[in-house]
């Protein structure tokens, strides 16, 4: 594990590319006697000529010996534990230099790995050497040197980079097997950084691709973000596919995803190429509308099932499976409840979008999820010729001033006749009368 150096004039990064508070944290542990680098991503980004997303700092000083630094730190993590140091919204992670598990007498405190090799505990501290052997790719062990400005690369991690390979530290399937996150870190970097994935690297992954289902279902919540929220979202998708990744984190979605032409598949790759469009203009994407699509194939078919079945009407039916779908779809990758109340928002809209008569229409512009329920609606329409005059309608409601928009009701209750878009009809209820609130003068 000897590094490639480069000298400070032999690369092309300069302080000036490193975040403030990253600059701060690493001086503070050098002038305190520690060994202290930039590492990992932050190196690589810089190298390709990229922004970094964050600045990591690794260092051979224990996590107590870096709270001792810093008043603004605090530790975390169990089974990987760490320093944070915080700078108000800014976090710089120091990790402490990983050891191997073989090399002292480990107490189950410090390491310990389950039954199939996934590694539970990983606190054995160590030299840099051993600490880049445990770091997953070689184009991320790479290290920039605070005290001298030199970058150190090991394991082949300079060549790989100048040659765009993707290659795994280490025996992949045992490094898979240690963190099956690898795996969906490994298509990451390819999709996000044009990297390509070594053979040796990507031949294991199809057949370890399940392990992903003893991963903490938080654990992956934060990683599919990354995955399809980074702006590659469509060539990630397909990669995840391609690999047998998809399955384990989204089981529903892909065991109806074959149906009816891979319908669903086709949606979920629309949302995803809207959700990159949007990233590429620096709008702003929710994770809600993502999952609302990734999962709106399991949703609609179970509806379905409840109402040919089960004999529900259309609402009691919905409601049955955004419970069921959402109960199952947490139990892979988690999804946080001011998500998922999102999720379900987005698809209750679906249905009330399709009641246009009447002062409805009116009411609906205000509900506070009325913009997300309408993009979805758009997306759908992009696949469904039926639904296209129904999110036509609606786009020009919106745009019509209040004074145009009446008609616009108007004319729907007329043409609708008691039918709604999904070619039900139902029984006119009598607009339901509220008392009207007088004003105290
Ligand atoms: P980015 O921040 O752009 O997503 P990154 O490479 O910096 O990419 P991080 O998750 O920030 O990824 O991790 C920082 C570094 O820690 C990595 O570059 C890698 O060296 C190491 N690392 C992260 N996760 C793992 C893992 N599961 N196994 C081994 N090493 C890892
Ligand atoms: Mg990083």
């Amino acid at each position: 594990m000897q590094p490639v150096v480069l000298t400070r004039d032999q690369h092309g990064i300069s302080r000036r590319q490193i975040s403030e508070n990253a600059l701060k944290v690493l001086y503070r542990l050098n002038k305190g006697g520690y060994e202290a680098y930039l590492v990992g991503g932050g190196v690589r980004d810089l190298l390709l000529g990229r922004q970094p997303k964050d600045f990591d700092v690794a260092t051979n000083a224990t996590p107590e010996q870096v709270k001792g630094l810093f008043s603004n730190c605090r530790l975390v993590g169990r089974r990987f534990r760490l320093a944070h140091v915080l700078f108000g919204r800014d976090v710089i992670e120091v990790a402490t230099f990983r050891g191997h598990h073989h090399s002292v007498n480990t107490s189950k405190h410090v390491s310990s790995r389950s039954k199939e090799g996934m590694l539970l505990r990983d606190n054995v501290y160590g030299t840099i050497e051993e600490d880049a052997e445990r770091r997953d790719f070689t184009v991320n062990a790479l290290y920039y040197n605070i005290a001298d400005f030199t970058v150190l690369g090991f394991a082949g991690g300079l060549q790989d980079l100048e040659a765009r390979r993707l290659e795994l530290i280490g025996d992949p399937q045992t490094r898979y097997r240690e963190d099956p996150v690898r795996m969906l870190r490994a298509v990451r970097f390819s999709a996000k950084l044009g990297l390509s994935i070594s053979p040796r690297t990507e031949a294991p992954i199809k057949e370890l691709a399940p392990l992903l289902a003893d991963i903490p279902p938080a654990r992956l919540f934060e990683e599919t973000l990354k995955l399809l929220l980074a702006g590659q979202g469509v060539e990630t998708y397909r990669q995840l596919q391609h690999y047998n990744l998809f399955a384990p984190l989204f089981p529903e979605a892909a065991e109806v995803m074959g149906r009816g032409n891979n319908r669903y598949g086709r949606f979920i790759e629309l949302a995803l190429a809207n959700t990159d469009e949007r990233i590429a203009q620096d709008l702003r994407v929710t994770p809600a509308f993502l999952y609302a699509a990734l999962l709106w194939g399991p949703v609609e078919t179970r509806t379905q099932e409840f109402v040919n079945e089960g004999g529900l009407g259309y609402h009691d039916a919905f409601m049955l499976a955004a419970d069921e779908v959402i109960g199952h779809q947490v139990k892979s990758v988690a999804i946080p409840r001011r998500f998922s109340t999102v999720v379900r928002d987005i698809w209750q809209l679906q249905d009330r979008l399709t009641k246009r008569a009447g002062k409805r229409p009116f009411r609906l512009l205000e509900h506070p999820k009325f913009r997300a329920g309408y993009d979805f609606l758009l997306l759908r329409a992009e696949l469904d010729p039926r639904l296209r005059e129904l999110a036509e309608w609606w786009t020009e409601f919106q745009q019509a001033n209040p004074v145009e928009r009446q008609p616009l009701s108007r004319n729907a209750r007329q043409g609708q006749d008691g039918e709604n878009e999904r070619g039900e009809r139902k029984p006119r209820k009598r607009p339901r009368r509220r008392p009207r609130r007088r004003k105290e003068s």
